[in-house]
């Protein structure tokens, strides 16, 4: 159930729930739901319920406990997109089927989980919950403390070291509103999907604070969460791990103006923020003019500007033994 994907900044998607509803301009055109309505997802039980017919979304959601089964049992290291066809802290996603997922990372330390949502109101409530009692009130309930070394891996990695946590940023307004959240919320890696990207988006424009610094501190702080004061006397704060930035896809595909991925690499890079230009989509501009692809969404950084060139991860140092290749799964 997990599969393989054509989304180049993971390895594949698993999607342990299915379904969702639009939220804000960056749904407009969601590729899931396109999918979920095809003929080759109607298939399978968990797509039936999900969509209207028209390809929209009808707010149902179908959780599909048996992607959790496989991950578990899985010992290939690898980055995971889960989900990928719908939003994990949507409202009608259960917190039992939360807390499933997050056993799951728990207990699959081999994996690298990339999470995103639209909706971070809901995910900072939960991982504030998870990271209390509950988690382990929660594992004892299903009879998992059996697993001592379950014991030892939350105990060791909380917030859990394989779990990113995203926020998808399409316009200011959306960057504005959660990632303020996105950085209250506990995680190993905090990171901001800018797709589709829809407009010029200034992350550092003195109106958006890092919570942790309070009025005065842009979040995306060129030291990447740590100030000095006049003194020479340090703090850290909450800080942005990684930005992918991608135009629209599709034949209905909204603007993107190259100008606007070059605006956020400037400030990306001057964070010391690794970026993932994951692509210029269907109806990209540059310099004024259509900046037509051959790759289909526009995908191929062959075929863009030497300074969009960059697909970068965060640093590997928080990316629990995911480079080596050895495997490692015999050993918890
Ligand atoms: S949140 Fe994601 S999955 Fe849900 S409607 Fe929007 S784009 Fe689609």
């Amino acid at each position: 159930m997990s599969n393989k994907t054509g989304i180049a900044w993971t390895d594949e998607t698993a999607n342990w729930i299915v379904g969702c509803s639009k939220i804000s301009q960056g749904c407009r055109s969601c590729y899931a739901a396109t999918a979920a309505n095809s003929p080759r997802l109607q298939q399978f039980d968990q797509y039936k319920g999900v969509v209207d017919g028209d390809g929209n979304w009808n707010g149902e959601i179908a959780f599909v406990p048996k992607v959790l089964g496989q991950l578990i049992r899985s010992k290939k290291r690898r980055r995971v997109f889960a989900p990928s066809m719908g939003d994990p802290f949507h409202q009608g996603v259960k917190d039992e089927w939360l807390d499933q997922f997050f056993v799951t990372v728990a207990l699959t330390p081999h994996i690298t989980y990339q999470v995103l949502t639209k909706r971070p109101e809901r995910m900072l409530e939960y991982c504030d919950r998870l990271y209390g009692d509950r988690f382990r009130h929660q594992i004892q309930l299903r009879g998992l403390e059996r697993d001592e070394n379950l014991t030892k891996i939350y105990n060791r990695n909380l917030p859990l070291s394989n779990l990113w946590l995203g926020v998808t940023v399409e316009n200011e307004a959306a960057a504005n509103e959660r990632i303020p959240l996105l950085l209250q919320t506990p995680a190993a890696v905090r990171f901001l999907s800018v797709e589709p990207l829809l407009e010029a988006i200034d992350l550092v424009d003195g109106e958006m604070h890092n919570p942790g610094f309070g009025e005065g501190h842009p979040w995306l702080n060129p030291l990447g969460g740590i100030v000095y004061d006049n003194e020479g006397n340090f703090s850290c704060a909450p800080a942005i791990d990684w930005g992918i930035i991608g135009g629209e896809s599709g034949s209905a595909a909204r603007p993107f103006e190259m100008e606007w991925a070059q605006l956020l690499i400037n400030q990306f890079q001057e964070a010391k923020i690794p970026i993932f230009m994951k692509q210029v989509g269907s109806n990209a501009f540059y310099e004024g003019k259509p900046f037509k692809t051959k790759s289909r969404a526009g995908s191929d950084p062959k075929e863009w500007p030497e300074w969009a060139q960059i697909q970068e991860f965060p640093d590997s140092s928080i990316i629990p033994n995911l480079e080596s290749g050895e495997d490692i799964s015999e050993s918890f």
